[in-house]
């Protein structure tokens, strides 16, 4: 290997037979990191790790979070199965089957009412188009998880009960 043109000195550093092994310096970036394992250990509350599930953050208050029906007093749904959340849904993820409901003063009730999660964006468009404020956006749930895609598909009971988060 030539080192011709090289500034002086560069390229043909001689290591001395201290630093030729690296032990030494092995040895002081292992003592670095057993020092701030050492102090996290017994400073945890200088730690920006948030203890998860026990600790959760609090997220704004105009964080949407998961869908919820709006019920009537006596628990049915507010929803009248207008379609004009699911006409309003960029993301086509609202269907609805509407029903004669036995109320005469009542048109229609949704007989059945899915979201697929997975395809929505939280836009919060569905909310804004809903006359009967029968769908809102507002409980803050954002842990959505689940171990297949048929149980992100959610359906009228799920949606009626589908409770706003106690830390907001
Ligand atoms: S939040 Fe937006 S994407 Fe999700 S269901 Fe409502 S309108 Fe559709
Ligand atoms: S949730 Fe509101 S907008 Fe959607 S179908 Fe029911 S009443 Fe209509």
């Amino acid at each position: 290997m030539s080192f011709e043109g090289l500034p002086k000195g560069a390229g043909n550093k001689q290591l001395s037979w201290r630093d030729s092994i690296y032990f030494w310096e092995i040895l002081r970036g292992m003592g670095v990191t057993i020092g701030h394992l050492i102090h996290n250990i017994f400073h945890t509350e200088e730690m920006p790790t948030m203890q998860y599930p026990e600790e959760k953050r609090v997220y704004s208050d105009r964080f949407r979070g998961r869908h919820r029906l709006m019920q009537r007093e006596d628990g049915s749904p507010r929803c009248v199965a207008c379609q004009m959340c699911s006409t309003v849904c960029p993301a086509d993820c609202i269907s609805i089957d509407s029903a004669e409901h036995p109320d005469p003063k009542i048109e229609k009730y949704p007989e059945t009412f899915v979201i697929d999660l997975l395809r929505c964006v939280y836009c919060g468009l569905c909310e804004e188009a809903c006359p009967c404020d029968a769908i809102r956006l507002d409980t803050g749930i954002y842990e959505i998880a689940a171990d297949s895609r048929e149980k992100f598909v959610v359906d009228k009971d799920f949606l009626l009960n589908n409770k706003t988060q106690g830390t907001r």
